[in-house]
């Protein structure tokens, strides 16, 4: 099975002046991560054409942007720029691309390992009623979505991330040939991300929320993965899948109240080793990226299913549970 990391060393040039959770020493952790694993060989990717920003935002917030990171500014409370960002931004989109294009030539796993993340970020910036970009700029999962979209008339995006893809559910709210899987914490940043949000006009049912209660473990996110997105992944047949790849539910990472561990990722990438897949880094901050990062990528080069028997709590039940009601209109569990 194929793998290959897209990484750029300019990804290291977004930086804080003080300290930050979301620093370069994030990738240099995943680096390390994945020279254990014997899996570093990194490909060197091209910026894009600063117009390729435009396809997921707006000339408004691009400007902002371009703008603010001439020097080191916070944009909002918790979302830095510097004067790296730029560069790291169109580098990031490029690793995208890039990931998509090479996992439609050779399926396997293409991981776009790069900063600043994405998934907050909306079109004109903050999404919905997020308070802040939480560390985001531009979108890069939502761009390897587009270009998926663009070179295979549809694409599924699976978000593991913690925290709710907020912002690319919102760029994709009305595109019905993409479809948004989420699952993350309930009731946290960006307080979006509940069962009743489904899709805009015409795209009703294509984004499929799992607010997943708090302190949920490995058994909960297996029963709902099981559940709601190995259904959709089965009846939708994407030629490729997007995945926002965030660590940070991990146990010990300690940003949520998830309580992952390797057993839930591993089996996640088992789950998806049929499909090519481009893998777009979100969060992650600490442990979750010596352990959990790897044992995704271990999962889906291993390939194997197995059965995991789980015994879910009564508000993860609850939960899936009413994503298949309310989803019930669209595809079948
Ligand atoms: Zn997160």
């Amino acid at each position: 099975m194929a793998f290959s990391v897209i990484y750029s060393p300019v990804f290291l040039e977004h930086r804080p002046e003080n300290y930050h959770p979301e620093n370069p020493g994030r990738l240099l952790r995943a680096i390390k991560a994945l020279q254990r694993l014997g899996l570093w060989k990194p490909i060197e990717p091209s910026p894009v054409p600063e117009e390729e920003l435009l396809t997921v935002h707006t000339e408004d917030y691009v400007e902002l942007v371009r703008e603010r990171s001439i020097k080191f500014s916070y944009l909002d409370p918790d979302t830095y720029v510097s004067p790296g960002t730029w560069e790291a931004s169109l580098l990031a989109f490029g690793a995208s691309r890039t990931a998509v294009e090479m996992a439609l030539k050779r399926k396997g796993l293409y991981l776009a390992l790069v900063r600043p993340p994405g998934h907050h970020a909306g079109r004109s910036g903050r999404a919905f009623n997020a308070p802040t970009l939480g560390f985001c700029i531009f979108n890069n999962a939502a761009y390897a979505a587009k270009v998926a979209e663009e070179l295979t008339g549809k694409v599924l995006v699976i978000d593991f991330d913690a925290h709710h893809g907020n912002g690319t559910q919102e760029i994709f709210w009305n595109d019905n040939k993409v479809v948004h899987v989420d699952l993350h914490e309930r009731d946290i940043y960006p307080w979006s991300g509940y069962e009743y949000e489904v899709g805009g006009n015409g795209a009703e049912g294509t984004k499929i929320n799992l607010p997943m209660p708090h302190y949920a473990r490995d058994d909960d996110y297996i029963y709902a993965w099981n559940e709601i997105v190995l259904p959709i992944l089965a009846q939708f047949k994407p030629k490729l899948v997007v995945i926002s790849a965030g660590f940070d539910g991990f146990l010990g990472e300690n940003l949520t109240t998830l309580r992952l561990s390797e057993l839930f990722f591993a089996y996640a990438g088992s789950t998806l080793s049929r499909y090519p897949l481009a893998v777009v880094f979100e969060g992650g901050y600490s442990v979750g990226l010596d352990k959990g990062l790897p044992a995704f990528i271990r999962g889906y080069l291993s390939g194997e299913i197995r059965e995991v028997p789980v015994s879910p709590s009564y508000e993860a039940l609850r939960t899936v549970a009413r994503v298949k009601e309310i989803h019930s209109e669209w595809w079948e569990f």
